[in-house]
C-alpha cells in the first residue's frame, strides 16, 4: 500500500513538472516565475498580501467614488426642490449641467404605466420627455 501511495504521488510529481514546464506560471502579483504547486498564484506571503490590498484598495476607492457621485446627485436634488414645493421640474440639459449623474442612483420604482422612477435616497426624479421631475418620498428602511 505504502508503495502504491509513493508511486502514485512519485507520478502526479513528475506530471506537475511537466506542466509547469509546459506553460510556467508567474506570480499575479510580481511577474517571478512561480515554483511549486501547479495552483500557486504568488511566490511568497508578501506578494500575496501585496496582491490583497491592492485590489482591496481599489474596492475601496471604488465604493467611496460612487458614494460621493450619490451624495452630489442627493444635493442637487435636494437644491432643486424647495421644501414647501411637492414637485419640481428642470430640464434634463440643466441638470446634468449641475454636474447630477444619470449613471448612479440608489433603487428605482416603476410607476403605474411602467415608466421608471429613480431614486438619490429619498429624493426621486422621472424623465418627461425633456424634462426631469423631481420629488421626495420618504423611504423606510427595509429590515
Ligand atoms: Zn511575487
Amino acid at each position: 500500500m505504502y508503495t502504491f501511495v509513493k508511486r502514485l504521488l512519485t507520478v502526479r510529481f513528475t506530471v506537475s513538472l511537466k506542466i509547469n514546464a509546459m506553460d510556467q506560471k508567474t506570480c499575479l502579483e510580481c511577474g517571478t516565475a512561480i515554483k511549486g504547486r501547479r495552483d500557486k498564484k504568488f511566490c511568497d506571503d508578501l506578494c500575496r498580501n501585496a496582491h490583497y490590498n491592492k485590489q482591496h484598495c481599489d474596492a475601496v476607492l471604488l465604493i467611496r467614488n460612487i458614494h460621493n457621485i450619490l451624495r452630489k446627485n442627493r444635493r442637487i436634488l435636494e437644491a432643486l426642490l424647495p421644501q414647501h414645493q411637492q414637485k419640481s421640474k428642470i430640464l434634463l440639459e440643466k441638470l446634468i449641467e449641475a454636474g447630477f449623474t444619470l449613471k448612479y442612483h440608489t433603487h428605482v420604482e416603476l410607476n403605474r404605466l411602467g415608466s421608471p422612477r429613480y431614486f438619490c435616497y429619498e429624493y426621486g426624479y422621472q424623465k418627461v420627455g425633456e424634462e426631469v421631475v423631481i420629488f421626495r418620498k420618504e423611504e423606510k428602511l427595509a429590515a
